[in-house]
């Protein structure tokens, strides 16, 4: 549509096929980057657990001595009925998938998958390229009918709200008014009929790709700023919206620990029950939060490739935050003493 209605004319009349050519090269740039993504998000899946009755396995030596872990109510290690093995950290069952996904960040339906631990990355910037893609093809074909009507795009008068609302507002009810009368009808009435303010020679194709681009836009704009606040704070959507007792197993490997009662001390662990549920568990700072997801090397964050630091790390473990730890430790403090 796009091709037609805009990048076409500008091609066919000399005066403006150098801005044709360098607009077609934009478009599809970026149509491929967003095609990319989409290839690779549907390639590589988020990573499952294997099965075992070992609960240790796979746990990260660098991250030991581990003082927390996150437990069922009884303190035993989570596990999955479904695929009858131990769960790992942050990782959920997927009833769709029908499969265990570590670091579980929520079931997509777009990509008919999940967005776990291996693909968090691809499905971040998924997100960022098509809402770059839809807002470009916005801008131009607001560009479109604002030098049609002759309205400059970035003027702030009131002409251009004036224009803006009938754009939006009298075209957009015109046009459904002009779809049920055909349809009451049964006799076709052209849908651009009674749009007063609009020159005819804006095409029909224009004005649908204007709110269809707008309203994904939007969309999109709010997926992709509610991805990154998470990434940033390193929770899952699952980490987030949790409403449940959080179970927390406090385990006594160094008896150094200054912080830590003595009477726990002496039991060796504690079942810590958080209520509401710790958010920032797993939240290391802003920097190494993006890392963890993006990467180290920052000219790899924009490009649709898994970070290199998943080949070395199973997503078994993650390290816990310094504010995580000192709730826990206060909480349980305050447990013992009442005993
Ligand atoms: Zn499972
Ligand atoms: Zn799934």
């Amino acid at each position: 549509m796009y091709e037609i209605c805009l990048l076409e004319p500008l091609l066919d009349q000399p005066r403006t096929r150098n801005t044709g050519m360098l607009l077609t090269f934009g478009t599809s740039s970026l149509w491929c980057l967003c095609m990319c993504c989409y290839v690779q998000i549907l390639r590589i899946a988020p990573g499952s657990p294997k099965k075992t009755n070992d609960y240790a396995f796979g746990k990260d030596d660098d991250l030991s001595p581990q003082l927390i872990s996150v437990c069922q109510e009884n303190g035993t290690p989570r596990f999955c009925k479904m695929c009858k093995t131990f769960k790992p950290e942050r990782s959920h069952h997927c009833r769709v998938c029908n499969t265990c996904v570590l670091k579980m960040d929520h079931h997509c339906s777009w990509i008919n998958g999940c967005v776990g631990y291996k693909n968090h990355k691809i499905f971040l910037l998924f997100l960022f390229y098509t809402m770059i893609y839809v807002v470009w093809l916005f801008y131009n074909s607001m560009c479109l009918v604002l030098e049609t009507v002759n309205v400059k795009p970035y003027s702030t008068s009131l002409k251009f709200i004036w224009t803006m609302y009938k754009v939006y507002f009298v075209t957009l009810w015109k046009i459904l008014w002009n779809m049920w009368q055909s349809a009451w009808t049964r006799s076709w009435v052209p849908l651009l009929t009674g749009t007063p303010t609009l020159n005819m020679s804006i095409k029909f194709q224009i004005i649908i790709m204007l709110y269809l681009t707008f309203l994904f836009g939007v969309f999109l704009f709010g997926l992709t700023v509610i991805q990154l606040y998470l990434i940033l704070h390193n929770r899952t959507t699952l980490e987030h919206i949790a409403t449940h007792e959080q179970y927390i197993q406090l385990s006594i490997l160094n008896t150094n620990t200054a912080n830590i009662n003595d009477d726990i001390k002496q039991n060796n662990s504690e079942v810590i029950c958080l209520f509401p549920p710790e958010k920032r568990l797993y939240d290391i700072g802003l920097w190494n939060n993006w890392k963890l997801v993006m990467g180290n090397q920052w000219y790899l964050w924009l490009v649709p490739i898994q970070p290199p630091h998943l080949f070395n790390n199973d997503g078994y473990a993650f390290p816990y935050g310094d504010q995580a730890y000192r709730r826990i430790f206060k909480e349980a403090s305050s447990t013992s003493s009442l005993q």
